[in-house]
């Protein structure tokens, strides 16, 4: 069959056939050879041991026995047939069980024959069984050729088909004695070695048919290390190729605003951090290229600030700036803070979201395109295309997780020259996924909280304390701070939790009977108005207690607060309840962070908030997060398309992300357009299999 080549259908493949072609097409999307070749195992099982029944009372892991299968025995039951067999060996017998049974299941099944059986052994009425086991004739397994079988993810129904792990087995074995030759290495002689990199083509031997476990791991190595580096190339090149190309407005000058500022209005001392990501971003500024810059910090790490502080270095250079929040609750806050902040200046700014009113609207339009407003603080509403500036030299995205790549890439078009860029994440990012999702862009992190934080203290305590935690809000109170109980409301359209929030806002009430006590109510469901009317009193103080769904999730800043009580906190995700904490603990006082809970937790919820309790870091919980609950969710489902990797696993893989990462660094360092002889291979692979990441045309 030498005849077959990387691009072969399947078909052709011997021992396959148009048949079974068409279902490994449908199934798994393996249409040809190469296909097949990437089609890698999901596990492996050592079948280097041979266990006896006498000794399996030991082991609930997949083991191997070797006997005979005696007997086997069709039983109906109601409508539902089982099948059932004795195994057994010199020390014992073993049940043996199928459901779904069909003529072909019981054909398959050799009687009276020594086997290897595989499988998992159960307990049932005091017997041992095993339900679906792998079973292979002795005279056809491949004893003792290696320690390391393939099982390849396949489904009941296609068994029934014949494809089996046998069946995998043996085609791919075909298909890579035929082609392996034409396995290219798609990497440099110079990453090989320096990163001590096996070839492709062994590579690909050794991950369908390990010779032994360090084969194994260097062929999983070398080819995550692979799936990384071509992932993240395009980044690579497309941020040369921005830097290359993309003008920006250079911003020269620190001018009059931003000097006023800094020596009269800036309320308190910056941090080192916000200090040192300042002079990180006037740095990009400066030059005639663009900004596209990604800024990273903790809750409460004043992000806020050194948006503003690049804001009035714009003006100062005679641009002017926007800053797009996810939600209007958000985007308000903003204004607000920004607004005060500005007291007293001679700079203008104006708030745009989805109810401001039509007049209104057309004024701020107005204003916009004969440059006489500086700043403009809104919601998606900014991203319209009837939202025109005289000359935006700075665009501000807060909460960068809720925008996608296609929202971003709407603000690159708000300016002739496109504007500079800041993205802001709400939460950190772990350092790995930041580097290879964002890595068009530059990163900056605020590793530092304002001085004089305290941490904030967070408790676990379930629905029977719910008195002492009622005595405990009453204390705070009565101390003159002001606490917050969320619930959670995971779709605005859900009725139940809806009835959740207003039986607890009851329950506080009686709790916290007026005169006494004010309560406030937030939630999706208000008009904006009543929403904002709430969210006021409840800054000034005029209530006490904040009873709210998540819409308070994001930014609020209320820091005579002091409580955050979640309600049913096992519903919520780690970030979103590191957020919520985020609320409190931005005033001198100490701080308390409670979540309740159900007494009865599935293990990832108790994990969750063991971690929430026993740490404040942002980064270190995002961490957590990802081995939780994987990218998926830090990074947006707008993201999720391009997280399905074949091999690399982002929460655990880590250092060959950072490996691959900085092979890149070098390689374009070195060759930015990939012109070398020497790297010819890769510019091949990449655009044989990544074209569309990158339009290549950019670049050559
Ligand atoms: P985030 O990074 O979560 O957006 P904010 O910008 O809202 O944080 O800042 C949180 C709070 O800390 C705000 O009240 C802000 O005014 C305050 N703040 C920011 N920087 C400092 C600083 N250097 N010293 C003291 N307080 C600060
Ligand atoms: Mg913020």
């Amino acid at each position: 069959m030498s005849e077959l080549q990387l691009h072969t259908p399947i078909e052709y493949v011997k021992g396959i056939g148009a048949e079974r072609a068409s279902l490994l097409k449908t199934h798994f999307d393996i249409r040809v050879c190469e296909d097949l070749l990437n089609y890698f195992p999901f596990r492996y099982i050592d079948k280097s041991r041979i266990y006896t029944l006498s000794q399996i009372g030991l082991s609930a892991a997949e083991i191997q026995l070797k006997g005979k299968i005696i007997s086997l025995q069709e039983i109906a039951q109601g409508k539902k047939k089982r099948l059932v067999g004795t195994f057994e060996d010199e020390t014992g017998t073993l049940e043996l069980v199928w459901f779904n049974v069909t003529n072909w299941l019981i054909k398959s099944i050799p009687l009276n024959e020594e086997v290897l059986i595989f499988g998992k052994v159960a307990s049932f009425n005091n017997k041992w069984n095993m339900a679906h086991p792998e079973i292979e004739k002795l005279s056809e397994a491949r004893m003792g050729q290696t320690s390391l079988e393939p099982v390849y993810s396949n489904s009941e129904k296609l068994q029934k088909r014949g494809i089996n792990q046998r069946f995998f087995k043996k085609v791919i074995r075909e298909a890579l004695h035929s082609i392996e030759n034409q396995i290219e290495e798609n990497l440099s002689q110079k990453i090989l070695t320096d990163y001590k990199l096996i070839s492709r083509k062994k590579a690909y031997q050794e991950i369908h048919f390990p010779t032994h476990y360090q084969g194994l791991q260097q062929a999983e190595y070398r080819l995550k290390f692979e799936e990384m580096f071509f992932f993240q190339l395009g980044f690579g090149l497309q941020k040369i190729h921005r830097q290359n190309t993309t003008p920006g407005h250079p911003f020269s000058k620190v001018g009059k605003n931003f000097n006023e500022f800094y020596q009269y209005h800036l309320p308190f001392e910056l941090t080192n951090a916000q200090k040192r990501v300042i002079k990180e971003i006037r740095k990009d500024l400066r030059r005639n290229t663009q900004m596209n810059r990604l800024l990273q910090g903790d809750v409460g790490s004043g992000k806020t600030m050194v948006a503003l502080l690049c804001i009035l270095l714009a003006i100062d250079n005679g641009f002017q700036a926007c800053m797009i929040a996810p939600t209007e609750i958000l985007a308000t806050q903003h204004f607000n803070t920004i607004e005060e902040f500005l007291g007293g200046m001679d700079v203008s700014v104006r708030l745009l979201t989805g109810s401001t009113p039509a007049s209104e609207r057309k004024f701020i339009h107005a204003e916009l395109e004969s440059g006489t407003l500086n700043i403009l603080i809104g919601t998606h509403a900014v991203l319209e295309e009837k939202v025109q500036f005289q000359s935006l030299g700075l665009a501000i995205i807060d909460e960068q997780h809720r925008f996608g790549v296609a929202q971003r890439s709407k603000l690159w078009k708000k300016n002739t020259v496109p504007p500079h860029i800041l993205v802001m994440t709400a939460t950190p990012i772990p350092r790995t996924l930041a580097m290879s999702f964002y890595s068009d862009l530059d990163i900056s992190v605020i590793d530092e909280l304002p001085a004089g934080r305290k941490e904030i203290k967070t408790v676990h305590k379930t629905d029977a304390h719910r008195l002492s935690v009622f005595n405990f809000l009453k204390n705070e109170i009565q101390k003159g701070r002001q606490v917050y109980i969320v619930y959670p409301l995971i779709e605005e359209s859900e009725t139940m939790d809806y009835k959740d929030l207003m039986d607890g806002y009851e329950s506080v009430v009686r709790a916290f009977p007026m005169p006494e006590y004010q309560v406030s109510i937030v939630h999706g469901r208000m008009k904006t108005a009543d929403k904002d009317f709430e969210m006021q009193r409840f800054a000034k103080n005029q209530t006490q207690i904040m009873v709210a769904t998540t819409v308070i999730e994001v930014g609020v800043n209320v820091p005579n607060a002091t409580v955050m009580v979640v309600e049913s906190a096992e519903k919520f995700g780690l970030s979103q309840l590191h957020q919520l904490r985020g609320r409190v603990g931005r005033g001198a006082e100490q701080s308390y962070c409670i979540l309740m809970t159900k007494s009865e937790l599935s293990n990832e919820a108790k994990k969750r908030i063991s971690t929430l309790c026993e740490t404040n870091d942002g980064f270190r919980i995002s961490e957590v997060d990802l081995e939780l609950r994987g990218p998926g969710n830090l990074l947006g489902t707008q993201q999720s398309g391009v997280i399905d990797f074949k091999k690399t696993d982002l929460a655990h893989d880590k250092a060959i992300i950072s490996l691959s990462k900085s092979a890149i660094n070098v390689l374009l360092q070195e060759d930015p357009k990939l012109q070398s002889a020497e790297n010819k291979e890769i510019k091949k692979f990449f655009l044989a299999h990544h074209r569309n990441t990158f339009d290549w045309a950019k670049i050559s």
